[in-house]
């Protein structure tokens, strides 16, 4: 499971599909999200920034999103990250999976702080459940409970040490030793 916040559980306030909004049916073609213990968002893939901006013309509809990043993911798919309160990256940026972005707003057409999160593949917004993991159920949802060693690894990931978790998260059986030195290499930096 991926929570696109800095933190290890998030609440989906109004899953992907067809829903109604303030009294008209709409299609909604994303998750709402609220990280529970951060606020700070995070990308879900890594990828470049191919917009960071807010459109305050109401004759375009993308002004709705508000402060909103968008990432071309390294996976050919393009991320929406959308009514923040601030935006941390810029167009032509390239992002890890777990950089931030922002910070959770309610800029646009919104009605609280959210992330609207959405994944497009084309023109076409899929149910962001195969990529995040999460279901597409307003619900709260917690990250499976870590291992110290899988810790160790995230924070070598997200300081940039390694590029390739998977990989080293399968050396921890190899060497009792080789997993206690990555645990206090995790602290030291
Ligand atoms: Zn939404």
């Amino acid at each position: 499971m991926i929570i696109p916040f800095d933190c290890d559980s998030v609440r989906v306030t109004s899953p992907y599909g067809n829903r109604t909004l303030n009294g008209s049916k709409q299609f909604h073609g994303g998750y709402d999200l609220v990280g529970v213990g951060s606020y700070d968002i995070c990308a879900a893939v890594g990828g470049t920034v191919v917009h960071s901006r807010i459109i305050t013309d109401k004759s375009n509809p993308t002004w709705q999103w508000g402060n909103y990043v968008c990432i071309k993911g390294t996976d050919g798919r393009l991320y929406y990250y959308c009514h923040m309160k601030s935006r941390a990256v810029v167009a032509g940026q390239t992002v890890k999976a777990g950089d931030k972005l922002g910070i959770m707003g309610n800029t646009g057409y919104s009605f609280g702080a959210h992330l609207h999160f959405e994944v497009r593949e084309g023109s076409k917004a899929i149910n962001p459940e195969s990529v995040l993991g999460i279901p597409n159920k307003a619900g709260t949802y917690f990250l499976p409970i870590k291992t110290d060693y899988e810790r160790a690894i995230e924070v070598l990931h997200k300081k940039g040490v390694i590029n390739t978790p998977e990989y080293w998260l399968k050396r921890e059986k190899i060497d009792p030793y080789f997993a206690q030195l990555i645990g206090r290499i995790a602290e030291k930096i």
